[in-house]
């Protein structure tokens, strides 16, 4: 049985959030398991699904950057002030950081949901 998590980051046994989560999301392991909760063979082929998809940071780049843009020479070239230029590369950089977390957590998802954990792969010809 899961251990119940309370609202203060600990699990009624006293442990701490993080470790309340004992097995792996997609295939249930309970060893082996890295410091984001999924175990080692789950990470490594989610980081090898992961690389057909690593033109995601392009548009998430490049919105921050066209906000930054927008905002902060846009303001420039309309006569505001230097903040407000300032205020925009802050703007942009929040854009790129926020799009990229979004992504990232968006794509495990996707495998998640998509993917079929080894346990119930057929068994290779060689075994
Ligand atoms: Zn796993």
């Amino acid at each position: 049985m899961a251990p119940t998590v309370l609202a203060r980051g600990l699990s009624d046994r006293g442990i701490p959030r993080y470790a309340a989560r004992m097995h792996c999301p997609r295939c249930g392991a309970t060893t082996e398991l890295a410091a984001n909760g999924w175990c080692r063979s789950c990470e490594g082929a989610y980081d090898t699904w992961s690389r057909q998809h690593a033109a995601d940071i392009l548009w998430q780049t490049g919105s921050g950057a066209s906000v930054a843009m927008i905002i902060g020479l846009g303001g420039l070239v309309l006569g505001a002030s230097p903040v407000i230029a300032i205020a925009g590369v802050l703007a942009g950089a929040s854009t790129f950081i926020g799009l990229r977390f979004w992504g990232l957590r968006r794509r495990r998802r996707q495998y998640l949901a998509t993917s079929v954990p080894r346990a119930y792969l057929p068994p290779s010809p060689r075994s």
